[in-house]
């Protein structure tokens, strides 16, 4: 279910070229109504193709005004309730609440690497293109190696 924008929160991130929410989403969904022409609220983002986004919570992570939420499917949140994040610097704080009023929050670790400098083919086998077109190629499972419970993340 798409995310929309709370008015009455964005601040159209100060005015700078590019709001945090555009520069985030992977699917270019966010725009700024600079003038109100579009939205009637000027100087606010909004979400320009809401049958297109992916829910994939960046831009809710991202805004530094807590002004994104998502509209979420019934059978998960009920309405009434909302799942909200708030990024820290090293961990996020997921605000749960509930249709009834009760509100759980759940704090979690965050990457602290800086932003690009992971290498996604660091330590992995060099690709042999000329693989690709051999039957079964994606089952033989080169890379492959058993999960270790150990290298499971426990607190
Ligand atoms: S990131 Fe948040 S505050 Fe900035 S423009 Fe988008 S919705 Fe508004
Ligand atoms: S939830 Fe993801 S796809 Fe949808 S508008 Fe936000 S960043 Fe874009």
């Amino acid at each position: 279910m798409p995310t929309f924008v709370r008015t009455d929160k964005c601040d159209g991130c100060k005015g700078g070229d590019k709001t945090a929410c555009m520069y985030i989403c992977p699917h270019d969904l966010m725009k700024l109504d600079k003038d109100g022409s579009e939205t009637g609220h000027a100087m606010r983002a909004f979400n320009q193709e809401p049958e297109q986004c992916w829910e994939c919570y960046s831009c809710v992570k991202i805004c530094p005004q807590q002004a994104i939420e998502c509209r979420h499917y019934a059978d998960i949140v009920p309405l009434g309730g909302s799942v909200q994040p708030l990024r820290g610097a090293d961990s996020i704080m997921w605000t749960i609440k509930f249709r009834n009023g009760n509100i759980k929050r759940f704090k979690f670790p965050i990457r602290t690497t800086e932003e690009g400098s992971i290498n996604p083919y660091g330590g992995k086998p060099t690709a042999v293109m000329a693989n690709i077109s051999k039957s079964g190629f994606f089952n033989e499972m080169s890379g492959y190696r058993a999960g270790n419970p150990a290298e499971l993340i426990r607190k």
